[in-house]
């Protein structure tokens, strides 16, 4: 697109974002970069089967927390617009959607897993935007838990009974949730894989991952759960590439198409 914005005429090249505070000015004042994409596999063919079917997806940040800001792009602007495409790509695969958020709004981080928590959820999927002060670091990353910390005041895992247990504490409820978390974060991880893979084919970029995280989002999420982080928008190229609709369009069927590969692996299992 051809670019209309005022102050690329002023400032050269990457130094002109500066200028741009408003959402949608770099998408039109940075070079155009961004490789061609291959075409996500659609996967609206074979309806979904098996267990899950509700996903939460977190949208990074939001209200006054900007999350990382480089280039006239804000990632919590990137997370919501990608977060919100996936949402309709999901649907599209008849998958029940819910966003943590789906505003300009703050939402603390503890708050964004409870939503997935008291949904009873089937997956936690989070949307960020990656920064480094190196800007050569590029590349998508994604996280899965490394570990599960149940607060005091969670209720008990499903099918226990309190009063089955001889000895009710915060620990014994601890151990309990480890048993339980443990499977779910091997499921997380594998999620995390199918994700990771579907971006690297489909988005031609390097990938990195699947790491495992004490994010607070990822770690009190009492079903499989990741994070994204998409791209560095601290690397020239790729803020480029994300301040491309296009790219961003693409971002979101690529999560989707790994989200939907890994559904059809545990429901192929559930049979
Ligand atoms: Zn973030």
């Amino acid at each position: 697109m051809r670019t209309r914005s005022v102050c690329q005429a002023r400032l050269v090249g990457v130094l002109c974002t500066l200028a741009c505070t408003a959402w949608g000015c770099a998408s039109t004042t940075l070079r155009q970069a961004t490789p061609p994409l291959r075409s996500p596999a659609r996967y609206t063919a074979t309806p979904l089967a098996g267990p899950i079917r509700t996903v939460v997806i977190d949208a990074g940040h939001g209200g006054y927390d900007q999350g990382t800001a480089h280039f006239g792009l804000k990632e919590k602007h990137l997370a919501l617009d990608i977060a919100k495409r996936l949402r309709a790509e999901l649907q599209d695969a008849g998958l029940s959607v819910v966003m943590t958020r789906e505003t300009d709004q703050f939402i603390p981080l503890g708050g964004r897993p409870a939503i997935a928590n008291r949904l009873d959820a089937d997956l936690f999927v989070s949307v960020h935007i990656n920064a480094n002060r190196n800007r050569r670091v590029s590349g998508i990353e994604v996280y899965y838990p490394r570990e599960s910390v149940v607060a005091s005041s969670a209720e008990w895992p499903p099918a226990v009974q309190p009063t089955e247990v001889a000895t009710p504490s915060w620990t014994m409820k601890q151990v309990l949730w480890d048993l339980v978390l443990g499977r779910t974060r091997s499921q997380s991880r594998r999620l995390a894989s199918s994700i990771l893979r579907t971006m690297r084919n489909d988005l031609q970029v390097s990938v990195r991952g699947p790491k495992p995280a004490r994010f607070v989002v990822l770690r009190e999420a009492w079903m499989p759960a990741v994070l994204v982080e998409v791209g560095y928008v601290t690397n020239q190229i790729e803020a480029q590439r994300l301040a491309s609709a296009e790219y961003r369009q693409a971002t979101a069927q690529s999560i989707a198409s790994g989200i939907i590969s890994y559904i059809r692996e545990v429901g192929a299992q559930h049979i």
